[in-house]
């Protein structure tokens, strides 16, 4: 057989692939394969089906189940635990429950319930969640379905004479429903149409997308493609080329104009929409955004919003478009244009709840945009952590393509209004919401540690991560610094979506080089965060020196200089630059600098090092006053932590060792020797047990987070109780 050649999708079937696999992960398989292409669907969205012979654990006998794509999840990176099953017959006999509700259809009580009743269907004690799509797979009487989000098929379902372009486009093979909000009446009207027209293989979803089925698994993978393909290749014998979206009314700005204006815009931006949640930011910048931000239509199409109700949840109602004139206007202008535009729109969202609510809504939502879209500069969305803002950036750069598309074969309109509200606030949506578990401590939060490389630094990204911080691990080792931030992705994952241009496709966790002691470093490490997710809440600093004085004794004055430079000025300057980003932002912030018990217990062989830490418990103090009432400042105090340190070399280790006469071998691991010495420098503390990386991480998380609200201008020490290093 001759494989089919496609422009506009990827065809990536292989029956050797595909020939190893068992009917459900051919269903797998296939799902994957398709979820990969942008063009076919958006992240997260579209489900697949096959219904599949199998051996009932009940009975032993042979039964017909539905597997379909569950709840949550995605396409391209779904595994086998993504998908439902479900009996068959059990689920087709629930219409006769529907059927005998007195009230029933879109939107009525029962067609929520029977959400419901499908956990009463499963086969095989499946734990996955059957999704609200469910029905539109079940109802329909063929054995494998399709259901996409795809450009092309958004396009012609979001124009105005939708229904006549289905035919040109498609003929006598593929149908058209009207837009009707997903669920169990859908998936009725459309199992009757597919029913009652054998000779169609598919449907256009009104304002939605498509679905198409087959009795082959393959040859249904070919026919979404197939379908995709004529779509696009009518779009594109459409397209206005120059002439799109009403041509170009303004020019982009240069990419370094472009960085420079994002890097003092975005901290401001991110305090104006954060005035409820925190945002965590995302840029995307490609020459489709542009082309769009740029055009004259671009004002009237972002006023009618998204179609698809998968990109209509992330971008809202509408985007925040700013008629700001990137060749003429300044960065005062257009700030001034922002701030009247988000006033305008909160207004707009407050108005569209008001007139859409029903008595049962839930209460308002934040009525801030996610979307904001400058000429000149390109597309910034705003979500609740980094990969929501990615998917939202996704989904309204899809969103560009369908109205792009759309305006070149008819008019663009987006989902009506009260359509859009009934599934922004949709009752079941908001359950959804109320089961998620409470956000984390450090939830919404951009966190920078410098000295994340090793020690407490690291210890304390881990700890700040696992509260659900965005961590920026800074280390003068930059090397060490991406391996920190590597171990936080690894762990945490990348999250969903695919967009983000630049340093803005970053996941939860980013490794970056700084020199504290050089303000030109501390710049450009705090412009990358900048740019990398909007802007910075908490700064933590553990870095520092420890200059050891010379065989005699002595600390020259090179020596001198180099552990002031760290241990004051270098805290001076972190804090003197994040402080810039702070007033910006205009959100309460946290900074938490580390020095030692030795400033307050003076010892012999350290001169430099206990002095300079005693001048950074009284720079805590200067700028808690300075940072005042914006940011909280206080400082953590550890003690001979030897576990992991860089500051107990092996060598170091061994030297005291041998001063305290504590026996070991040399062929112990460093570890092992460091254990002894911080058991030894145990028993001199009131609390007997070893100061670990944990304690310290513990200190400087509590010092960040809200628990210790009240608290500035404060130095914890974390020393297993020293009497002689009392603060008084
Ligand atoms: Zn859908």
């Amino acid at each position: 057989m001759t494989q089919k050649t496609y422009k506009h999708v990827n065809y990536n079937w292989d029956d050797a692939i595909a020939g190893q696999l068992d009917p459900v992960e051919r269903l797998r398989y296939r799902s994957n394969i398709l979820g990969d292409d942008q063009r076919i669907t958006n992240t997260g969205g579209g489900n697949t089906s096959s219904k599949i012979i199998m051996t009932d654990p009940l009975t032993g006998e042979e039964v017909d189940v539905l597997w379909v794509k569950g709840s949550g999840g995605d396409l391209r990176t779904s595994t086998r635990a993504n998908f439902a099953s479900l009996y068959m017959d059990k689920l087709l006999s629930l219409q006769s429950i529907y059927d005998a509700a007195e009230v029933k259809g879109v939107k009525t009580e029962i067609e929520d319930q029977m959400v419901g009743m499908y956990p009463h269907t499963t086969f095989n004690l499946n734990p996955r969640a059957s999704s609200i799509d469910t029905p539109l797979h079940g109802f329909i009487p063929y054995r494998h379905v399709d259901h996409m989000h795809p450009i092309s098929a958004i396009a012609i379902a979001a124009s105005k004479d939708q229904q006549q372009l289905t035919q040109e486009v498609y003929g006598q093979e593929v149908g058209w429903v009207p837009w009707q909000r997903p669920g169990f009446d859908l998936g009725l009207v459309m199992g009757q149409v597919a029913t009652e027209n054998p000779q169609l293989k598919g449907l256009i979803m009104g304002q939605h997308g498509l679905i198409n089925w087959a009795n082959d698994d393959k040859e249904c993978y070919e026919l979404t493609l197939t379908l995709i393909e004529k779509a696009a290749e009518y779009i594109a014998a459409h397209d206005k080329g120059q002439a799109t979206f009403g041509g170009p009314k303004y020019q982009s700005l240069s990419a370094a104009d472009r960085e420079s204006l994002l890097i003092t815009l975005l901290p401001q931006l991110r305090g104006m929409v954060s005035q409820q949640n925190r945002f965590i930011g995302t840029i995307h910048i490609t020459g489709s955004v542009l082309q769009f931000v740029n055009s004259h239509d671009a004002p009237r199409l972002a006023e009618l919003g998204t179609s698809c109700p998968d990109h209509f949840l992330r971008t809202k109602i509408k985007p925040l478009y700013v008629d700001w004139n990137p060749q003429t206007e300044d960065l005062a202008a257009l700030l001034t244009k922002l701030e009247t535009g988000l006033a305008h729109y909160r207004q707009d969202y407050a108005a569209y709840y008001e007139a859409c609510k029903h008595p049962d809504s839930p209460p308002m939502r934040d009525p801030n945009p996610t979307v904001i879209l400058i000429p000149g500069v390109g597309l910034i969305a705003w979500g609740k952590n980094k990969s929501e803002s990615r998917v939202t950036a996704e989904f309204y750069s899809l969103a560009i393509e369908v109205m792009r598309a759309s305006e070149a074969i008819s008019a663009y309109q987006g989902l009506p209004r009260q359509e859009a509200f009934d599934i922004e606030y949709w009752l079941l949506e908001e359950a959804k919401l109320k089961r998620m578990p409470p956000e984390k401590e450090l939830a919404r939060n951009v966190v920078i540690v410098v000295g994340a490389g090793s020690g407490i630094g690291k210890a304390t990204a881990h700890r700040v991560a696992q509260e659900g911080a965005h961590v920026v691990c800074v280390d003068l080792n930059e090397a060490a610094a991406q391996a920190t931030a590597a171990e936080l992705t690894n762990q945490y994952g990348l999250g969903i979506g695919v967009a983000g241009t630049g340093i803005s496709a970053c996941g939860p966790a980013l490794g970056l080089a700084v020199d504290i002691t050089d303000r030109a470093s501390v710049k450009a490490m705090l412009n990358q965060t900048v740019l990398a997710y909007g802007g910075i809440d908490n700064i933590i600093v553990t870095a520092g020196i420890f200059v050891p004085p010379t065989k005699d004794g002595k600390i020259s004055d090179d020596m001198w200089d180099m552990t002031f430079a760290v241990n004051v000025k270098g805290l001076h300057i972190v804090a003197d630059e994040g402080r810039k980003i702070w007033e910006a932002q205009r959100l309460p912030g946290t900074l938490v600098l580390t020095t030692s018990v030795n400033a307050a217990v003076a010892k012999k062989g350290s001169l430099a090092y206990d002095t300079s830490k005693a001048a950074a418990n009284h720079l805590i103090r200067e700028l808690a006053m300075e940072l005042a009432p914006l940011v909280r400042v206080n400082g953590l105090a550890p003690a001979t932590v030897v576990e992991g340190s860089s500051l107990f070399p092996r060598d170091r280790v061994i030297s005291s060792l041998v001063k305290y006469e504590i026996a070991f071998e040399e062929s112990e691991d460093t570890e092992a020797l460091r254990t002894k010495l911080a058991n030894f420098y145990a028993q001199r503390t009131l609390t007997k047990s070893p100061i670990t990386l944990a304690d310290q991480a513990e200190a400087a998380y509590l010092l960040t987070s809200s628990k210790l609200s009240k608290t500035t201008g404060q130095i914890i020490t974390v020393d297993g109780g020293l009497p002689e290093a009392f603060l008084r």
